[in-house]
């Protein structure tokens, strides 16, 4: 739980089959008072998802009338399909005095940098495009053109990873568990303006290695196995 009753908001963005869902998963069970945001979409259910646990699936009608009534903090169309954060998870997390984990775009992450300019970001990347492409065709639950789309779509998205805090780079799930849950704790811990321990000092230290300006090296050969130019590397 972070010291102040404001919670502290963190985004987590990457393309799809980075592995972010596990790992927010996996985090979700290693951090306290931390509460998921689940979205909501317009998009078909999937394989094994359930209604209200991983999204709330409604109709565009319902969307709109959700846009139309303000309710959301951001949303956005992604891959064909609505996407929105409801401003209520936020408000309940205030009152339960517990911090909030987004999973959401990159367009949904620049709205909430916005209006939330203390939101924490951090962003997923795959090891390679080829691991990206195996995991895609692998979890088997697209039709090719889906896939073929999303691939396209990750190289965009990849691109703006230079707009995020943190860069986390999912190769060996545990170590990125380690790290991301370095970076929740770490976050709190500066906010906590306290003295820190050896064991926690180790955690802030941890996060750090994940922060942009200290991750670029990392990313380049990944923007490369994209295509995608790489970055200056200012700041
Ligand atoms: P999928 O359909 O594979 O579950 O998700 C597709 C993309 O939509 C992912 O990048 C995911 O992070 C994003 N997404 C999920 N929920 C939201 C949301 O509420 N807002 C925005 N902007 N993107 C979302």
């Amino acid at each position: 739980m972070s010291s102040s009753s404001k919670p502290l908001v963190y985004i987590i963005s990457a393309p799809s089959g980075s592995g972010k869902s596990t790992l927010t998963n996996e985090l979700l069970k290693l951090v306290s008072n931390l509460d998921f945001s689940i979205s909501y979409t317009t998009r078909a259910l999937r394989g094994s998802e359930q209604n209200g646990k991983h999204y709330h699936f409604i109709s565009v009608e319902q969307f709109n009338r959700m846009i139309e009534a303000g309710e959301f903090l951001e949303y956005a169309n992604v891959h064909g399909n609505c996407y929105g954060t409801a401003r209520q998870f936020l408000r309940d997390a205030g009152r339960n005095g517990h911090d909030l984990l987004l999973d959401i775009d990159v367009q949904g992450a620049a709205q909430i940098k916005r209006t939330l300019t203390d939101a924490i970001s951090i962003f997923v990347l795959p090891p390679d495009r080829k691991t990206l492409e195996w995991r895609l065709r692998n979890r088997s639950e697209d039709p090719e053109d889906v896939i073929e789309r999303r691939l396209l779509t990750a190289s965009r998205e990849i691109a703006e990873y230079d707009k995020y805090d943190y860069v986390l780079i999912n190769d060996r799930l545990e170590e990125s568990c380690e790290k991301l849950r370095a970076i929740v704790l770490s976050e709190r811990l500066r906010r906590s303006g306290r003295r820190l321990s050896e064991q926690e000092t180790k955690i802030v230290e941890l996060a750090e290695c994940c922060r942009l300006a200290n991750a670029r090296d990392r990313v380049q050969p990944i923007l490369l196995s994209f295509s995608t130019p790489a970055t200056s590397a200012s700041s």
